[in-house]
């Protein structure tokens, strides 16, 4: 497949170059145009997120390294979806799309299992919604996610290079389901078709449970019809982000969110 569409160097430039310059862009377009307006102090709330992505990818980079070891060996001992001699790019698409559905899954579970819940609320508990809140997730939420994951890629067949592939377009399409950009209500209804978009993710980031127990998709709108967990309302100019009792000043510093799954 690698040698169909780019090298796996190329892969991995594409695919963290359009993550870094997607944030950067929409960054700047919230900023011009933002939906939720009257955001203040944009700077310390990014730094707070940054803050957390960066211990993320020093933390990470460990477990990064061995999944991209076990699948290269994996796919040697164990074609998975291989042995269905597909197409090359029919078959990325498959596996594409499994992982679309395990993220979905994963991330339903995030919501519906209390201790999942203990480190998926530090996502939820930002109070302001914008591009940097798509890189804010609890480093052991991401751990526990490629534990579960890696066995599950391994089974299907799934090499790095289709991980790599997937992020290049779930990545831009989560960062830009959280930014704050301001779109008209046609084009965010045409954008929800296929993706979840920015106001699909607004309600997931309801204060109200009723509310942010829906649309749990990544990349694909499709998994949220299909199982039932799609929800939309008009009008979200007045929706309240964040979440009772978690959202308060003190609990929004670094040390506080690092602790936050411990906490009774
Ligand atoms: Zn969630
Ligand atoms: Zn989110």
């Amino acid at each position: 497949m690698t040698e169909i569409f780019f090298s796996l160097p190329d892969l991995r430039i594409f695919s963290y170059g359009t993550t870094i310059a997607v944030g950067v862009l929409l960054w700047i377009i919230e900023g011009l145009f933002p939906f939720f307006s009257g955001q203040k102090r944009r700077s310390l709330h990014a730094k707070l997120n940054l803050s957390v992505a960066a211990l993320n990818l020093l933390i990470l980079l460990p477990s990064a390294l061995l999944m991209a070891f076990m699948l290269g060996w994996s796919k040697n001992a164990w074609p998975g979806i291989g042995m269905l001699a597909l197409p090359p790019a029919l078959e990325a698409i498959v596996i594409i799309l499994l992982i679309d559905l395990w993220m979905y899954v994963w991330h339903r579970l995030n919501h519906e299992t209390a201790f999942l819940w203990r480190f998926h609320s530090v996502h939820h508990s930002d109070t302001t919604l914008d591009v940097t809140t798509s890189w804010r997730f609890h480093f052991l939420e991401i751990l526990l996610s490629e534990l579960l994951r890696l066995p599950l890629f391994m089974l299907m067949g799934a090499g790095i290079e289709h991980l790599l592939l997937y992020s290049l377009f779930m990545t831009p399409v989560i960062e830009f389901h959280h930014s704050n950009v301001s779109i008209s209500p046609t084009l965010d209804r045409l954008a929800r078709l296929i993706i979840p978009s920015p106001m699909m993710h607004r309600l997931h980031h309801s204060r109200l449970r009723s509310e942010h127990d829906s649309n749990y998709g990544s990349m694909l709108s499709f998994w949220d019809r299909l199982f039932g967990s799609f929800q939309m309302r008009d009008n979200l100019e007045g929706l309240r982000l964040g979440l009772d009792h978690e959202s308060d000043s003190d609990k929004q510093q670094l040390f506080a969110l690092l602790f936050r799954p411990f906490r009774p």
